[in-house]
């Protein structure tokens, strides 16, 4: 039987586990994080917190994807041993003043566009790595920038849990599975494919032979041909990255460049 936990004191003998860090309203990109995690341990524990520190101001919190009741089924049916599920309160309790910052994140892509998120995100990680001790602790590369902050700051802070990185997950056409994609309308959902076609550009022009300059420029021409709101494309370790603006929702993608 699977279990819930709401509170911390009745997580102690899930110390570790594999654990799936996600914000809930889980899809098949989380299954696939779920099936990795089997392959590190027999407990497998899925985090589900919508983390208001990762929020910025003008961002989506309030209206973030909750789905508690079916996130639980779906859990249950893979085989997941404990789904942890707090309260805010009881993540963050009065006197919570700790805050985890890696130098650097808010400088490039995803930190530059959103001040203060990649805090938020350490935070909580570490806050739940503090909880579980986690044997390994597995991440999509999705969300590359998000694994790279999490990867120095489990390093920098030595605290021994096995980072495994999982591949996305993506619809037929391309469009990487997101919680936030249910709030497409119809005709941004037809357009979203452009984004990863966008990076095969790139990519293909990496075949060719083209420079790290070249790649970028071949990706914001297929965007821009497209009619997508780019913004930005990076290259960022071996990932071609990018994001674009749409009316109802941002979305982000990275393709490898290996
Ligand atoms: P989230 O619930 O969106 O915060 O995501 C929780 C975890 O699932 C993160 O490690 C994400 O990178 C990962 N994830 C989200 N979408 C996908 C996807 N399409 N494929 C693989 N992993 C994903």
């Amino acid at each position: 039987m699977m279990r819930l936990c709401r509170t911390i004191a009745e997580t102690g003998d899930l110390q570790g586990c594999c654990l799936v860090p996600t914000m809930g309203a889980l899809h098949a990109g989380h299954g696939v994080l779920i099936d990795e995690a089997k392959k590190y341990g027999d407990k497998v524990v899925v985090t589900i917190f919508v983390n208001p520190k990762q929020f910025g101001p003008t961002e989506d919190y309030e209206h973030y994807p909750r789905s508690l009741e079916t996130d639980l089924e779906y859990c249950d049916q893979l085989g997941v041993t404990a789904v942890f599920a707090p309260s805010v309160d009881e993540m963050y309790p009065s006197g919570f003043a700790t805050r985890v910052s890696v130098a650097g994140a808010e400088e490039t892509m995803e930190g530059k566009v959103r001040p203060g998120h990649f805090t938020g995100v350490a935070t909580v990680v570490a806050r739940i790595f503090g909880i579980f001790r986690p044997a390994a602790s597995c991440f999509g590369w999705k969300d590359a920038q998000q694994l790279f902050v999490i990867r120095r700051m489990t390093e920098d802070l030595a605290l021994r849990v096995r980072i495994v990185p999982v591949e996305t997950v993506r619809e037929p056409d391309g469009l990487a599975l997101s919680s936030r994609n249910v709030r497409l309308s119809a005709e941004e959902r037809a357009l979203s494919p452009e984004l990863y076609r966008a990076l095969r550009k790139g990519k293909d022009a990496l075949r060719e032979g083209a420079r790290p300059d070249e790649i970028i420029t071949r990706t914001r021409r297929h965007l821009k041909m497209s009619g997508l709101d780019e913004d930005y494309v990076e290259i960022s370790g071996d990932r071609l990255c990018a994001a674009v603006r749409m009316a109802s929702v941002r979305l982000i993608d990275n393709i490898s460049l290996t």
